[in-house]
């Protein structure tokens, strides 16, 4: 099986029913065990703990890192990717937090997450699970808290009005299973830039509350956020509070970027959320000036489409 055959598998995991999950991972198992591990494979090594000794899981983690390209490059500082072996791995809830009035935090525990890796402040991995009715169903989530020692990864779930992730996620108990996939890679943007802008929606809140604490206490950031709920303006730890801006709608997020002055010096603007107001954003830190290679403009969601997926160029 090489990528491209995984790819197709992976896909075809979509259409099986809850137990079947099960057993698709075991078909992945016995491919790792029949493949070499070699680059652009798959394998579900960290799935099996048995395997997990100290000098193995060293090795492992060398391999994960098995690609590292240059994405852009920002005066003399470098945008890197870094791609990781795709791994499936089986976890269970260890816990549910809330976390203030949009997000529900849910950590995850299993000894496959012995070697998660996820160096990116906008990482996504695949969130897999199995609905009440049977149906299989993956969604994009970013590792928001991920903690080696104890084998735990919390994901944030923007708790919306239906959807079978945000479904699955209000109903969660402690000990469901699920299968985390990934991720594949990282986009390392580095931490010494002049200047950052934040900008997105609750779905964006992980990312954007993951890189507000992997910055230095004294990083100039400017945060847009949409805030449903005005209470929310306490998830961002942000040191200078006239920076952090909480609007109450996609036209007040356009309004308050379009009005923000880019900074002198080199920075890199960062947005995510639904599909037409992220490209609104994208429209408005163009007409700024601002080259592509120093933003990075994703959609994270579509109004009125489930499941959905699509690259904005
Ligand atoms: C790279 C990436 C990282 C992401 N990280 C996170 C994350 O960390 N936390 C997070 O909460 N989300 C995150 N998302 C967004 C998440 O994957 C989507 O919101 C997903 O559609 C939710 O799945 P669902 O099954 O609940 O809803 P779906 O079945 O996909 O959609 C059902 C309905 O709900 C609407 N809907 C979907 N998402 C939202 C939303 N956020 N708010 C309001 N309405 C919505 C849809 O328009 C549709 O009408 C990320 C997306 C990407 C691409």
């Amino acid at each position: 099986m090489d990528t491209a055959e995984f790819t197709d598998w992976l896909s075809g995991i979509e259409r099986l029913s809850g137990g079947q999950i099960a057993l698709a991972l075991a078909e992945l198992g016995a491919f790792a065990r029949r493949s070499d591990n070699i680059d652009g494979r798959v394998s579900t090594e960290a799935c099996r703990p048995e395997a997990a000794s100290p000098t193995a899981q060293a090795e492992r983690r060398k391999a994960l890192r098995i690609e590292r390209d240059v994405l852009a490059t920002i005066g003399e500082r470098k945008v890197e990717r870094v791609r990781y072996e795709l791994k499936m791995r089986e976890v269970s809830v260890a816990r549910k937090t809330p976390v203030g009035e949009s997000l529900l935090a849910i950590t995850f525990t299993g000894e496959a997450l012995a070697d998660f890796e996820s160096r990116g402040f906008d990482d996504h991995c695949k969130f897999m699970f199995t609905t009440p009715a049977g149906e299989a169903v993956r969604r994009d989530y970013t590792p928001r808290h991920f903690d080696r020692e104890k084998r735990e990864l919390t994901l944030e779930f923007a708790l919306h009005e239906h959807g079978h992730a945000t479904d699955w996620a209000s109903a969660a108990k402690v000990g469901d299973k699920a299968v985390i996939g990934g991720p594949r890679g990282s986009m390392i943007v580095p931490t010494d830039l002049a200047w950052y802008w934040l900008i997105g929606d609750a779905s964006a809140f992980p990312a954007i509350r993951r890189r507000l604490e992997e910055l230095p206490a004294g990083a100039h950031v400017e945060v847009v956020v949409l805030c449903a709920q005005a209470e929310d303006r306490s998830l961002f730890a942000v040191a200078a509070p006239e920076r952090l801006h909480c609007v109450s709608s996609v036209a007040e997020l356009h309004a308050k970027v379009r009005e923000l002055a880019l900074p002198q010096g080199e920075g890199y603007a960062w947005c995510a959320g639904e599909s037409a107001a992220a490209i609104g954003v994208r429209e408005i830190l163009r007409q700024k000036g601002l080259p592509k290679e120093v933003m990075r403009v994703a959609a994270y969601w579509k109004e009125g489409a489930a499941d959905f997926h699509e690259k904005m160029d």
